[in-house]
């Protein structure tokens, strides 16, 4: 294998790899360095997050840079602020011992004055997100007319989130003569146009095939009823005491209500989205990087920024609306030559979603039953024999104590012991598991009739709208008004009730955080009312009788005794294991 050295990369930028502990290119590196280094033409990379991408593209570029210009000669584009930061801080990492190079990251969400004012004094590598690269460019204040090489990072997520335009209005700038490198972890369409259109002959590269998933991870689903969804999520982190995971979320809503939920529960997890306040987030992210954090429940664009090489497993609370971005997800796990496990909680209905993915990572799910209370009881017990075998004994301090514990002990033989002190820890989850029920979703297929459709009630969510009679709706417009979401296809559409000025309709309740976030992600407005969508507890009237009332408090405040939760609040626990509370508690790390 060829060395930094070899591919071209000159002494002052191999001392500071080796500062940082890269002892051998990877294999986007062994592709993309000499390649960049050696010709003009544009590049078309396929490589995920973790191949070690950023330095593939950066260093190169930074062994060609001019530092007697203070031209913006480079212009690297990335989908959102923490990836930006991150890419920045790189390129000032390898280029520590290089003089005379000027990096600067420029995102929004933050006063651009400073930023203005670090471009004023000559930057050459300018590392953007779209939105505030093309404010700057409009206030001319960057100016990309010398740049030599213009870099799409993860150019599929920046499409994803909507920056096409941007791109367009950047790449309008730019110089003809200029060599373009596009990464991307998947190519859909959109990606594929964009190359189309910007590049010209574009040599291939790819760390791995075409978006296909790391060999490193194993991806598993669980089949539940929604019921179960989370208790099957906290049996998940319960059988793995070391876990160490980014569980996913499609809307801040739910990412907040499922880490709040885990906290409630004594779980070390905390929630990642962009409703937080920049400052919250870094907190967050900080906290996980060192490990503070177990688990980090996220939104996919809210867990770009991470850079966490050792996460054992990936958790799709629910899938991604996205396809692809599975990938992106399931990316997280298994970097740096470590194993991992992508974990997919899906109800039966949700399973046919998991073949088009399987297309993409060219790998096979496999069907894992949910852990029973005994192989969780099993686990957390031989991580606590391990603890115990593996304590260090501070002699001095103990010794004076021992006489009296000896006397105390006396009369207790060795296998007594044992079992006591073990009790003390273990009894917690042995008491909480006892009886624990099989979450496996046998139940929810014998639910199902032979035309797959929902016999009752109790699988609908209840929606509010706010739009009614008055609006000129009725039930043929509110059922195309859902259609033309696209929250699904053939989704069943409940009772609808149309009053004066708003309405309510019920869907599969699978499809609820679907439904509010395609509702608030497409800005639906109707007749030039903006329209607003909630789940509401508010009960059914009319037709039938049929009450389906309170049905999501009802849900929510179900006690607590089919282990669907730890359902004690921390202030009740008066220690974080014993104490004589039944729940189990997970330590922080
Ligand atoms: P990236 O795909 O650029 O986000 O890089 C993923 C992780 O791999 C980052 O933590 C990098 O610091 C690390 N990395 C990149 N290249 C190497 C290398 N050649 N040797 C060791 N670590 C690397």
């Amino acid at each position: 294998m060829s060395t930094f050295k070899e591919l071209g990369l000159n002494l002052n930028i191999v001392k500071a790899l080796t500062d940082l502990g890269y002892e051998n290119p990877t294999e986007i590196q062994l592709q993309a360095i000499p390649q960049v280094l050696t010709s003009k033409q544009d590049l078309k990379a396929f490589a995920q997050t973790g191949t070690g991408k950023t330095a593939a593209f950066s260093l190169p570029i930074l062994e060609q840079i001019d530092t007697n210009s203070n031209d913006t000669q480079a212009i690297i584009l990335s989908p959102t602020r923490e990836l930006a930061l991150q890419i920045a801080n790189n390129i000032t990492e390898f280029s520590k011992y290089t003089n005379g190079v000027k990096t600067a990251a420029v995102y929004g969400g933050t006063n651009i004055d400073e930023q203005i004012r670090k471009l004023k004094r000559g930057v050459q590598i300018v590392v953007g997100t779209p939105g505030r690269t093309v404010d700057l460019i409009n206030r001319k204040q960057l100016k990309l007319s010398n740049i030599k090489w213009l870099v799409l990072d993860e150019a599929d997520e920046m499409l994803n989130m909507g920056f096409k335009d941007e791109l367009d209005q950047i790449l309008a700038v730019t110089p003809k003569e200029k060599q373009t490198l596009l990464f991307s972890a998947t190519f859909p369409q959109e990606v594929e146009s964009i190359a189309k259109n910007y590049m010209y002959k574009p040599v291939e590269l790819s760390a791995g095939q075409k978006n296909k998933g790391s060999d490193q991870v194993s991806h598993q689903y669980y089949v539940v009823s929604e019921r179960n969804r989370y208790a099957a999520l906290k049996r998940i982190a319960d059988v793995n005491p070391d876990i160490y995971s980014i569980i996913f979320c499609r809307t801040r809503r739910e990412t907040q209500e499922i880490a709040d939920k885990l906290i409630k529960d004594g779980y070390n997890a905390d929630a990642l989205h962009g409703d937080l306040s920049q400052a919250q987030r870094d907190s967050v992210m900080e906290k996980f990087r060192k490990k503070h954090l177990q688990i980090l429940v996220a939104t996919d664009v809210a867990a770009r920024g991470l850079d966490v090489n050792d996460l054992t497993h990936v958790i799709n609370h629910k899938l991604p609306d996205q396809i692809e971005s599975y990938t992106h997800r399931s990316g997280r796990t298994g970097r740096a030559g470590k194993e991992g496990i992508s974990i997919a909680i899906v109800t039966a209905r949700e399973k046919n979603k998991l073949h088009p993915i399987e297309r993409i990572i060219g790998k096979k799910f496999v069907n894992t039953p949910i852990p029973t209370g005994k192989e969780i009881c099993q686990n957390q017990l031989f991580k606590l024999i391990d603890k115990v075998h593996d304590i260090e004994i501070n002699e001095t301090e103990i010794k004076d104590f021992l006489p009296s514990i000896y006397e105390k002990l006396e009369g207790l033989n060795r296998e007594e012991l044992i079992k006591r002190f073990v009790s003390i820890e273990f009894n917690t989850f042995l008491t909480y598991y006892e009886n624990a029920p099989d979450l496996n979703d046998s139940e929810h297929m014998k639910g199902i009739d032979s035309r797959g459709k929902r016999r009752n009630d109790e699988n609908m969510t209840r929606f509010f709208i706010n739009i009614g009679r008055k609006d000129k709706l009725n039930p043929s417009r509110l059922i195309g008004l859902i259609n033309d979401q696209k929250i699904g296809q053939n989704i069943e559409i409940g009772q609808i009730e149309i009053l004066d000025t708003f309405s309510f309709f019920e869907l599969d309740k699978n499809y609820e955080s679907n439904t509010i976030s395609a509702f608030e992600q497409n800005d639906v407005t109707f007749d030039g009312r903006k329209v607003n969508v909630e789940i509401t507890t508010k009960q059914r009237t009319g037709r039938g009788g049929r009450s389906n009332g309170n049905r999501k408090r009802t849900r929510d405040n179900k006690p607590k005794n089919d282990f669907g939760g730890f359902g004690r609040k921390r202030s009740d626990n008066k220690s974080a294991f014993g104490g004589g509370n039944k729940s189990p508690k997970r330590r922080k790390r």
